[in-house]
């Protein structure tokens, strides 16, 4: 049956009848999110400063993590890790010491990138596999994310 002039029936104009809550019991839990991927060994490209690192701390005293960026590089160890930051070759020791330290693992570490955008582009399995993502995280936060495989994907 349809809804002549677009008039929603009585019931569905209820306040928050039918509706996610938008209230979150705090920030972090309102950020939370799954990254939903396929069981094949994946390509993970991430940035250092903001995004695993507090921006730029080693030039406020010294490099630091982000909470929950020791748990999530360990979550993807298995898989294949490549870290981009635009700070120098000169900082390359310090940083590469630091990460080592922390016990963060990856495979390569490229110094000097730009500081705009970083844009994946790779062509889709003929399952039609999506294979390329692409995530914005809010600088500094704590490192949001959940890896969960699915298997028929
Ligand atoms: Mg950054």
């Amino acid at each position: 049956m349809g809804r002549p002039n677009g008039r929603q029936p009585d019931r569905e104009r209820q306040p928050g009848r039918g509706r996610p809550s938008i209230r979150q019991p705090n920030r972090e839990a309102a950020d939370a999110m799954d990254i939903v991927v396929s069981s094949l060994k994946k390509t993970w490209i991430l940035d250092l400063d903001g995004t695993l690192l507090k921006h730029n701390g080693y030039l406020r005293g010294g490099d630091a993590l982000l909470d929950g960026a020791k748990e999530f590089m360990d979550r993807i160890s298995g898989d294949a890790i490549v870290l981009l930051t635009a700070r120098s070759e000169a900082l390359r020791e310090r940083t590469v010491d630091f990460l080592l330290e922390s016990g963060i693992r990856f495979d390569h570490i490229i110094f000097g990138m730009p500081v705009g955008e970083r844009i994946l582009i790779n062509d889709a399995k003929p399952s039609g596999m999506t294979t390329a993502l692409a995530f914005c995280k809010e600088r500094d936060a704590p490192v949001p994310y959940s890896v969960v495989e699915d298997p028929r994907i």
